[in-house]
């Protein structure tokens, strides 16, 4: 029988630290080195540490799986498609690997931000509660027994959805105009800035559109301030719900800070997510993210799985639905986003039964 008394706990902790790291999504130049970055590693042992010696489970908290973009040459449609399942199976693998290290193990709360910001870039809040159910329904339905999720629906339980984004806001987040200076200071905030206001453009450049295009710009730079804000406002809201947790993010982050950066999928673009694309089977074993027009400009087809389209096959891969995850490996974002970051999160709390909704 294992014997968490004689278990290193000192030893334990990197072990589970690099189990996540060899996953790392890095910002190019911001000194992460090495397959696993020691510095890193350094920087968030104490916290899996801590957990350790209490002997609880380590709690990740990942703000993700917002809702899906409302460009259909992104995506397939509202609905969580395999692009999502993929990364919710790595997710829970991810967990059991970490348990074979440490015995009570991890789980990963999912902190989805659809309703954050749905309002700004175009996305009924009706499509969010789709969205979120369905994800709940998939965490059920692939066996995911460590993985949850928690939205603003579970804080504010009976406000209206305008009401839970004013309550989310009042006194937390920055303002527009606090941005607009740190956006001219430069610095990590640029890129992510950059890189929502290029989604935005991507999503309302829509052939119905009249305007010109520098009035377009003008918009969707007010708008990547707003969804800003708004994530900061949950970044905040989430650190004090959660104070203990271990923070995960969908963004390259630079080395050595508050939160690791974490690839969900296997990309060629370190800032595509899951639900700003599609999956696509690349006939070798493995599956790879990509814009929807891409992937049918490659020659992919439509397969469809529980009634719903699922994702592309390009020519030579089967149309069949996989049943395991396939783990991504390590990426190195470039400094300029090419899709939007749309989540943050801050930092853990233990014994969380993960909250979920709309059940
Ligand atoms: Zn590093």
């Amino acid at each position: 029988m294992f014997e968490l008394a004689t278990l290193d706990t000192e030893l334990a902790a990197i072990e589970v630290i690099r189990e996540v790291l060899v996953h790392q999504r890095r910002l190019r130049g911001s000194g992460c080195t090495g397959r696993v970055c020691l510095r890193c590693l350094r920087h968030h042992r104490n916290a899996i540490a801590e957990a350790m010696t209490q002997g609880r489970t380590i709690e990740f908290l990942l703000p993700a799986f917002p809702t899906k973009s409302p460009n259909p040459a992104k995506v397939l449609g509202p609905l969580p498609d395999l692009a999502e399942e993929l990364a919710l199976r790595f997710l829970e693998s991810l967990c059991e690997r970490i348990a074979e290290v440490y015995p009570p193990g991890a789980r990963v709360l999912i902190c989805s931000d659809g309703r954050v910001f749905n309002d700004l870039i175009g996305v009924s809040d009706e499509n969010v509660t789709r969205y979120a159910r369905e994800i709940n329904r998939m965490i059920d339905r692939i066996g995911a027994t460590r993985l949850g999720q928690f939205t603003l629906d579970d804080v504010y339980p009976g406000a209206d959805h305008a009401q839970l984004r004013a309550r989310l806001t009042a006194g937390r987040g920055p303002s527009t105009d606090e941005l607009r200076a740190e956006v001219r200071r430069g610095g990590d905030l640029v890129h992510m800035y950059r890189g929502i206001t290029r989604f935005m453009l991507e999503d309302l450049s829509v052939p119905g559109y009249t305007g010109s295009r520098a009035a377009l710009q003008r918009h969707c730079r007010e708008l990547a301030y707003g969804v800003i804000a708004r994530s900061r406002a949950w970044d905040e809201l989430l650190a004090e719900l959660f104070p203990d947790t271990v923070r995960l993010s969908i963004h390259p982050q630079p080395c050595s800070t508050r939160k690791i950066g974490l690839l969900l999928a296997e990309t060629p673009d370190a800032w595509l997510t899951p639900w700003h694309s599609v999956a696509v089977d690349t006939g070798d074993g493995r599956f790879t993210l990509m814009k929807r027009a891409d992937a049918e400009a490659a020659g992919a087809r439509l397969v469809t799985a529980h009634g719903r389209p699922s994702h592309f096959a390009l020519p030579g891969a089967p149309a069949t639905v996989p049943t395991q995850a396939t783990a991504p490996t390590q990426a190195t974002a470039p400094t300029q986003a090419t899709a939007p970051a749309l989540a943050h999160a801050p930092t853990l709390a233990p014994t969380t039964g993960a909250a979920r909704h709309d059940r």
